[in-house]
């Protein structure tokens, strides 16, 4: 064993190291088992995430973008390993004085956080008769469903093999990555006023209706939660030079304008800047395609003989007219969808629960909202006022001296942001007795988390595909624990 980080997603990967997301794509093409090593991850590492065994990061929490999306992926990753020194120069990572070169085996414990050098023998998980026996003996008894964050009809597809019930979130900005989609996503964010915005929409649709169509039918007769865009716009366009060259060429502009517009994208504080609905409210024709796109899916779905049930829902809201004014917009779509099909397929709006202002006002949220989504990985965020990409500088201190018991974004903290919660469930039930409930961070795979969830009368908790089985048991418990 040569480092220690946290578990961030589990499970067992071994392979050769690579440095960049562009290698574990090659590398994984010629027929190599790759582990990714970055100092941290972003949306642009996706495709080599995916190609990768595992993922380890030297910085970043449990809810960082590594931990997160490889859970999502069902992928071994460790993350913030401080002592990793990463230098993607040289291609080596120097953990106690040792250096390892690209090419050199490694392999991760996803499950401990532990990091070995060279090549640990795996085995492949089996889900034996007993295995079902104890998940069919959960559903008698549990009150809580468990569903599933999924972006893909693999990982929807997945899930349901697991037993969920529907999807709690498809988080529809993993969808921009791929290379048409992001260089329309580009032009959309280049553009400097509404109707340029609109053309370079109305490419992102056919394509976005494509992979929401993909979601819905793998989960056909089961709701699916899509949630509108929410993450800051700089996430989406390059950094550096060459990229910016390259988008340059593709939007027939000058690399000093492409310059000019990402650094004018820069925040001190995205994750508290522009970004969730704040977006949609800006840029409404952003909800207004996205809408098209899911209740297109649905429409041509329910066309085909299947039975979509769509949910749209609005992330990040601190206060009620940031859902009304979404809310406005996404029926105005709506109406327009079903005009253009002459048919309507139902679906519900309703909103995350992530900021504290919006749990505090749940009871005038609910006068708008069909259900509430629990985001906790904001809420814990903004309730501890922790970043949850920083977190891991100052955490294992935290742990030492005992000021932390745990993570907070690894197991819900029931005594402040479970009170919120709860506070919220309450107040939005007396005004909507029947206001749907249910949990979709990252504590809606972690066993106490979901038994809180099932004590408080949530409907449902929703965790990446492979922590389904987990927390349909802790479900049960959680049921049990309250007879
Ligand atoms: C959350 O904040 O808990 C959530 C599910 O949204 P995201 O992690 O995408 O911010
Ligand atoms: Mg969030």
């Amino acid at each position: 064993m040569i480092a220690q980080g946290l578990p961030a997603s589990p499970g067992a990967a071994c392979g050769q190291i690579v440095f960049h997301a562009d290698d574990a794509q090659e590398w994984h093409k010629d027929g190599h088992k790759v582990v990714l090593v970055r100092i941290e991850t972003s949306p642009e590492d996706l495709a080599g995430m995916s190609a990768a065994e595992g993922i380890l990061t030297a910085r970043g929490g449990m809810t960082s973008h590594a931990a997160v999306v490889a859970r999502g992926m069902g992928k071994c990753c460790v993350s913030g390993v401080g002592s990793l020194n990463v230098s993607y120069k040289d291609k080596t990572v120097e953990i106690d004085g040792i250096v390892y070169k690209e090419g050199d085996y490694i392999s991760l414990n996803g499950t401990t956080g532990q990091v070995y050098a060279g090549e640990v023998p795996t085995k492949a998980a089996e889900l034996s008769g007993d295995f079902k026996e104890l998940m069919d003996l959960c559903d008698k008894y549990t009150k809580l469903q468990v569903r599933t964050n999924a972006d893909t009809p693999h990982d929807a597809q997945v899930a349901r093999n697991f037993g969920a019930k529907g999807i709690g979130l498809t988080r529809t900005e993993h969808m921009f990555f791929e290379d048409k989609k992001i260089i329309a996503m580009r032009e959309m964010i280049l553009a400097d006023n509404a109707a340029g915005r609109e053309k370079a929409l109305a490419k992102l649709l056919p394509y976005q209706k494509a992979d929401f169509k993909g979601i819905l039918e793998a989960m056909d007769g089961l709701p699916v939660n899509i949630r509108q865009l929410d993450p800051p716009l700089h996430e989406f366009v390059p950094h550096d030079l060459a990229g910016q060259e390259t988008m340059a060429k593709e939007m027939g502009v000058s690399v000093e304008d492409i310059k000019r517009r990402v650094d004018s994208l820069a925040e001190n504080n995205p994750m508290l800047g522009h970004r969730g609905c704040r977006l949609g409210i800006t840029f409404p024709e952003i909800t207004a395609m996205q809408t098209r796109a899911i209740l297109g899916a649905a429409c041509e779905l329910k066309k085909e003989g299947k039975n979509p049930m769509p949910e749209i829902m609005v992330p990040l809201i601190g206060t009620l007219y940031e859902l009304k004014q979404q809310k406005e917009v996404i029926l105005e779509a709506a109406k327009e969808v079903f005009a253009e099909y002459g048919i309507e397929v139902e679906f519900e709006i309703g909103t995350m629960i992530e900021i504290p202002r919006a749990a505090l006002t749940a009871d005038r949220i609910a006068t708008e909202a069909q259900y509430f989504s629990f985001g906790t990985n904001d809420l814990t965020q903004m309730t501890f006022g922790y970043s949850r990409d920083d977190i891991a500088s100052f955490l294992p201190v935290y742990l030492d001296k005992k000021i932390l018991k745990v993570d907070p974004f690894q197991v819900l903290d029931q005594k402040g942001v479970g009170k919120l919660i709860k506070y919220a469930v309450e107040k939005g039930r007396e005004v909507r007795p029947e206001l749907r409930c249910g949990i979709c961070g990252e504590h809606g795979g972690e066993p106490s988390s979901v038994k809180f969830c099932a004590k408080i009368g949530m409907n449902y908790a929703s965790c990446s595909p492979f922590r389904v089985p987990i927390a349909r048991l802790a479900a049960a418990q959680g049921a049990l624990e309250c007879e």
